[in-house]
């Protein structure tokens, strides 16, 4: 479903993601995954068009989306969550998951994206909390909420930044379960995460960024057991 073809961001000089490719496949979970600073949230920020690539290109279904505004990426089907939950204070639990149906893949309006909404709110175990304002919402809440926005729009790629991170063990195994549901349902979702055990448990392959580059590509198990990734991750500068 999504390619990239030697994607490449500089920050002046850095080289933050540096000539990436990989494929997802319709229907897997694709790990992203890496020490800090390796190039992650960057790469999730080209595909959704927050951040203008430097270089290369991104390919959705056959639609060169490189250039292309958020908005329209949204349009075109690409849907995420992001490291520090973005939702909007001003309105409450509901209007921000309708946002997301409204401005999804694929568009509702009124009653349809209120029914729709709510369906999402009750998928992520949040149907009794819909007129909550964003700022009562405990931390989880708020990435539920969030997780329930990017599903509204019925994304053909969901890509989550980190949505397990900051939970307890109780709240991590319950969002184990809850992206697993979505696996089940055959979504297709880059998945950038730190936790291993549930990378292991969750992703059909892997991608292991250090310093921008892809170190390593495959399943779960071959690649964390890789010496390179291994070392990558001990923070070894030789
Ligand atoms: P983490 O696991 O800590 O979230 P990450 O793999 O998501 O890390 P990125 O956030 O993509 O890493 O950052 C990659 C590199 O690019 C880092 O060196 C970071 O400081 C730099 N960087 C990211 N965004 C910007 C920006 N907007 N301007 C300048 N440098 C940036
Ligand atoms: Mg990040």
């Amino acid at each position: 479903v999504l390619s990239l073809r030697g994607a490449t961001k500089r920050f002046g000089g850095l080289v933050a993601v540096n000539a990436l490719d990989f494929d997802v496949h319709e229907n897997q979970v694709l790990g992203l995954i890496g020490p800090n600073g390796s190039g992650k949230s960057t790469t999730l920020n080209l595909i959704s068009g927050a951040l203008p690539a430097t270089d290369g290109e991104i390919v959705l279904r056959d639609r060169d989306i490189t250039r292309l505004p958020p908005q329209a990426i949204a349009r075109l089907g690409v849907a995420r969550t992001f490291q520090l939950v973005r939702l909007l204070p001003s309105m409450s639990v509901l209007e921000n998951v309708m946002a997301g149906a409204v401005f999804g893949h694929r568009r509702r309006w009124g009653r349809a994206a209120e029914t729709h909404a709510r369906k999402m709110l009750d998928r992520v175990g949040m149907g009794r909390k819909l007129h909550l304002g964003i700022g009562q919402l405990t931390y989880i809440d708020t990435k539920r909420v969030e997780l329930a926005r990017a599903l509204a729009g019925e994304p053909r790629v969901l890509l989550l930044d980190e949505w397990l991170a900051g939970l307890n063990p109780t709240e991590l195994e319950e969002g184990v379960a809850l992206i697993r549901s979505l696996r089940d349902d055959g979504r297709t979702i880059v998945l950038v995460e730190h936790v291993m055990d549930a990378i292991r448990s969750l992703c059909d392959t892997c991608v292991v960024m250090a310093q921008g580059t892809k170190i390593a590509e495959g399943t779960p198990e071959a690649v964390l057991s890789d010496r390179e990734v291994i070392r990558a991750y001990l923070g070894d500068d030789d």
